[in-house]
This record gives C-alpha cells, structure tokens and sequence, in this order.
C-alpha cells in the first residue's frame, strides 16, 4: 500500500513551493495535478506520470468521485502518489471529499500546505491583511457554490471583516458588488482586483467596491482574487492620507 499526498502548489511561481513539497514531488509515481499547477512544479515530478484532473471553474473537469475512487486505486498500486493542489490544498479545493474517500479506503495520506493566493495577492500589492489598528479580522470567502449546494451567506462575513478576500469571484463581479452594496457594505471600500499573482501575467486593479464590475472587465481570464477593505486604501494612499490614517492608529 502506498501514501497519498495533498500537496499545495502555491499560486503560480514555481519557487513558491516549500522544500518539502519539492521533495515528495521529487519521489512522485504518479502526480494527479490541477490546471492552474505551473509546468516547472510538475517538472520537479521528473519521473512521475502526470494527471490532469481540473479545475478551472465553469470549464470542465473530472468529477470529484472520479478523482477520489483514482487516488485510493493508485495509491494500492504506487508507493508515492500526488495530489498537487493550487494555493493551500484545505482553501477552495475540495480535499475533504478526498481526504474522507482516502480514510475510508485506509490509505494513508498526509497533507503539505502551500501559500494560498489570499496572501500572494497581499504580497503583490504590499499589504498586511491584519495591518495593526485597522485590521484584526479577515475572511477568505467564495459566492461560488457547487451544484445541489447548500447557498452559503458569504456576504455576511464579508460584511463583518475587517478584510475580506474573494475566492473564484471575478466572474461575478456584478452580483458580488450589488450585493454587498445592498447590504450596507459603503460603495467607496477600497478593493484590489489582483490577477495571476507571482505570474508572468499579474495584473493589479484598484478602485472601489462600486468600480468592481467595471474593474473585473478588465481582467485577462488568469485566475483573480478580490480584496476588499481599509487595509487597501492604507497601501495606496497618497501621503496626505497616510498622515491621516497614522493618526488614527496614534488614537487608538
Ligand atoms: N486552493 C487555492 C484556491 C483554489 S480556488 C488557494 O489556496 O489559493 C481557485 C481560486 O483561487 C481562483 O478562482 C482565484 O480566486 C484564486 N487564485 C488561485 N491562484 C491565483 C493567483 N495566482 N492569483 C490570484 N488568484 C488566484
């Protein structure tokens, strides 16, 4: 029997992989991989045979239950098999259904986080999420839900952070901005549009919450979070504003 690893990719750039992930990628048999995985992380897999499985929302991509009932087969016949996840493996990625489908074969497993692309789009602009004083609540967030889903309130707890971050959001820019706007979030939030971050392809918008569905027009297809919050209008703010804003954080 061999041991199945949920390993995070990270966002985009291949050294943006810990050492551990390199190394288990080094001994890999077989890796089941993601599209959004760069070609250089699955390179580093040098003798594994590789697997596209997904997941590009809205595209197609193998049915959970497949990936699930292929991992447990190939992990009877492999000594090392991968998961290879983008982000974080437990954000957005479904590695519960997984990780359960691998528990209930009794197959062993462990999981290699990675850097989620909330954090990588932070630091691309250069913005602490939990800046002192301003921000000490953030949420990671998606309006997506799969079909036969339960709805979830993702607006809500963007309403209560401090600073929200948007998974799989770009494509509904319209309905994320009328929505919280009709629920009383200030149409001026400052919000950041950030694409393929640590990519050749990145791209950074600004504006406000209202601006988004014009925002989100403007973005080239690449995976995107949205950010949203005070901790935006902090990084961008021209000097005048950042007096201000310092002398806020001296009051408080
Ligand atoms: N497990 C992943 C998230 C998977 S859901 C993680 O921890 O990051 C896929 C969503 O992640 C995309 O729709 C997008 O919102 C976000 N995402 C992934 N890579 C990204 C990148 N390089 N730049 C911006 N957003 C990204």
């Amino acid at each position: 029997m061999g041991k199945v690893y949920l390993v995070g990719a990270g966002p985009g750039a291949s050294d943006l992989l810990t050492l551990r992930a390199a190394e288990i990628l080094k001994r890999a048999e077989l890796v089941f991989h993601d599209s959004l995985v760069h070609p250089q992380t699955l390179a580093l897999a040098a003798r594994a045979r590789k697997i596209l499985v997904g997941k590009r929302s809205g595209r197609h991509s193998t049915a959970q239950s497949f990936i699930n009932k292929r991992l447990v087969d190939a992990a009877r016949k492999h000594a090392v098999v991968v998961r290879l996840k983008g982000g974080d493996p437990l954000l957005f990625g479904r590695a519960q259904e997984e990780i359960d489908a691998l528990r209930r074969a009794g197959i062993d497993f462990e999981i290699v986080p990675g850097v989620t692309a909330a954090t990588a789009a932070g630091a691309e602009l250069g913005v602490s999420l939990t800046r002192r004083g301003l921000a000490r609540h953030v949420a990671f967030v998606t309006p997506r839900a799969g079909q036969g889903e339960r709805k979830n309130d993702w607006a809500a707890s963007v309403l209560a952070a401090d600073t929200a971050v948007i998974y799989m959001g770009a494509g509904l820019a319209e309905e994320i901005s009328t929505e919280l706007i009709a629920r009383g979030k200030p149409k001026a939030t400052p919000l950041a549009l950030v694409e393929s971050a640590t990519l050749p392809g990145r791209r950074i918008l600004r504006g406000t919450l209202a601006d988004l569905p014009a925002l989100a027009l403007g973005t080239g297809g690449g995976p995107a979070v949205v950010l949203l919050g005070e901790v935006l209008r902090a990084a961008s703010a021209e000097p005048v504003l950042a007096e201000k804003i310092e002398a806020i954080l001296k009051r408080a």
